[in-house]
Parts: C-alpha cells; sequence; structure tokens
C-alpha cells in the first residue's frame, strides 16, 4: 500500500488503475481506525480493483465546542489498519490541500440535516457534504463505502450524490460492534473504564426497543421510551435524542409501518456517541407475492 498527502499524486495513482481497468473503491475516514472502518476497506478491496482510504479530519465538520484539536491521530497505526485490509492507497492530505487559502464554497443538503444530529449539530452536515463532494471529486470513485453507524451521514450523502449527479455507487456497509454491544467509534477511546460500562447504555437500549419490537409493539413513544429507561438510568449519561424516524426520509413517525431508525445519540461524560438500529415490519400476508 502506498501513502500519498497530494491530490495531484491521488491523481496520478487513480487514473492509471483507471486506464489498466479497475473499478475504483474509496473509504473515506477521519483516521483513528478500528474494525469498522476495516469493515469498510474490506468490502471495497472484495468489490472493487484498486481501493482508496481517504484519512482526513475534516475541521468544517466540527463545532466550535467539539473535539477538533483532541480528536485522535495516528497516521503510523492507520497505514497498518488500512494495508492490513486490503487498501491499495491511503490518502492522507494536509489541511491546505483540501480547504485553500480563500476557499468560500459549501454543499448544503436540506430538510434530512435538520432533525437527529442536525439538531444539536446544525453546521456538522454542511462539513461533511462540502468534504465528500470534494473527495469524491478528488478521488472520483466507482464506489463509496460508508457505515449505517453514521446513518445520517449516509443519508444525505445519498441525498447528495443523486441531487449533485456524482457517478458514484454509495455502498452502506452494517454497525460493526464490540463484543459486548458497543459500537466501534474512534471516540470510544476518549471513555474511562466506567464510562465504557455507561456507554453500553445506547446499545443495550436500542437491543430493549429491538426486544419490544419483535413481541410486537409498533408505537413509536413506547419504543423510544424503552431506550430512554435505559439511558436514564445511568447517571453518567446524558441524552442529547432518542428518535424514531422512517428510515428513508429521516421523518418523525408515530408508528412503525415501514422501515423505521431507532436512533439514539448521548452524551458519556464529555465523549458524545451515537448508536442505531432499523426496524423493519414484516410484510402483511397481503403484500407478499403470490
Ligand atoms: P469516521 O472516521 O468516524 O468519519 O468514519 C468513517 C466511516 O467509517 C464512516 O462511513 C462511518 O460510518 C464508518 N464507521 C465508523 N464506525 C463504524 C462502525 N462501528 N461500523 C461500521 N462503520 C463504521
Amino acid at each position: 500500500m502506498e501513502l500519498v498527502h497530494t491530490t495531484a499524486e491521488l491523481r496520478s495513482r487513480v487514473c492509471a488503475a483507471r486506464s489498466r481497468g479497475e473499478i475504483i473503491g474509496v473509504a473515506p475516514t477521519m483516521g483513528a481506525l478500528h474494525a469498522g472502518h476495516q469493515s469498510l476497506i474490506r468490502r471495497a478491496r472484495e468489490e472493487c480493483g484498486f481501493v482508496v482510504v481517504t484519512l482526513f479530519v475534516n475541521p468544517t465538520q466540527f463545532g466550535p465546542n467539539e473535539d477538533l484539536s483532541r480528536y485522535p491521530r495516528d497516521l503510523d497505526g492507520d497505514a497498518r489498519a488500512s494495508a492490513s485490509a486490503g487498501a491499495d492507497l491511503l490518502f492522507a492530505p494536509p489541511p491546505e490541500e483540501v480547504y485553500p487559502p480563500g476557499y468560500a464554497t459549501a454543499v448544503t443538503v436540506e430538510g434530512l440535516t435538520a432533525g437527529l444530529c442536525g439538531r444539536s449539530r446544525p453546521t456538522h452536515f454542511r462539513g461533511v457534504a462540502t468534504v465528500v463532494a470534494k473527495l469524491f471529486n478528488m478521488v472520483q470513485p466507482d464506489r463509496a463505502y460508508f457505515g449505517e453507524k453514521d446513518y445520517q451521514q449516509l443519508q444525505v450523502i445519498r441525498r447528495m450524490a443523486r441531487d449533485l449527479d456524482f457517478p458514484v455507487e454509495i455502498v452502506p456497509c452494517p454497525i460493526v460492534r464490540e463484543p459486548d454491544g458497543l459500537a466501534m467509534s474512534s471516540r470510544n477511546r476518549y471513555l474511562s473504564p466506567e464510562e465504557r460500562q455507561a456507554a453500553l447504555g445506547l446499545s443495550q437500549g436500542l437491543g430493549a426497543a429491538e426486544a419490544l419490537f419483535e413481541q410486537g409493539e409498533r408505537d413509536a413513544a413506547a419504543l423510544m421510551g424503552a431506550v430512554r429507561a435505559v439511558l436514564e438510568a445511568d447517571s453518567l449519561v446524558r441524552m442529547d435524542y432518542v428518535e424514531l424516524v422512517d428510515a428513508d426520509s429521516l421523518a418523525p413517525q408515530e408508528r412503525v409501518e415501514a422501515p423505521a431508525l431507532l436512533a439514539v445519540a448521548a452524551h458519556v461524560g464529555a465523549t458524545r456517541l451515537i448508536d442505531n438500529t432499523v426496524l423493519r415490519p414484516a410484510p402483511e400476508s397481503g403484500d407478499l407475492e403470490p
């Protein structure tokens, strides 16, 4: 695997691969790579001839009081993790390569970004959409791999790619969890042992709601209430939101009648964590194919 820092080097490697007839895959990341990121890279390796991992801690998606300056950075470890998952190229641009002096353009996806994380992070998705649009233009991938862990981000990028005619297929990848259920996240390394234990409330709350759903519960308030009850039981956890929304449009729902996203965000100590699950009602018998 090769490591490059400039767009010119990236383009020359991607052009060479494309002229060999390879399909180009990309997994955009902010580094501090873990098995969740590696699942994206492995999937890209299976489906593409040339796999690019991008590593850029994007300043424009952090709010003023968020963790940009202390976000974990480990280029050597990330290079090893990318190579072992099968990447061909790691692109790690410095900030000025992505945002040259005088940079003045942004991409905004309306609607989808208003709720869920957009409510407490009002500038976040504009930063995400802008940097992903730029990375798509830099890499020019055929396929781009994103985790369902950041479900709202995935929907925002799908919409942006469709609305702006990016010739790229967005490939969603399932959430990778620790053995005890905690969704893997670069931010998990901030957690003290007590906070690490408390953080299990997110996946356990979602698990409680999933169990209710399996028993036939379809009422959003009851399902959200099951998550809240678990989170509120731990004083180290400060809930940001628990919401049940349509899995496609992200519009709030009162009942689960179509695939619904049950999403949670909470602060555990000073660390903000997110998790989600998609609840899929079985098709009614009348909907079955004959
Ligand atoms: P990040 O480095 O946090 O910006 O994440 C880069 C990509 O990895 C995004 O598409 C995330 O959704 C994905 N990702 C992060 N954590 C996980 C996980 N636990 N399971 C699956 N994908 C993940």
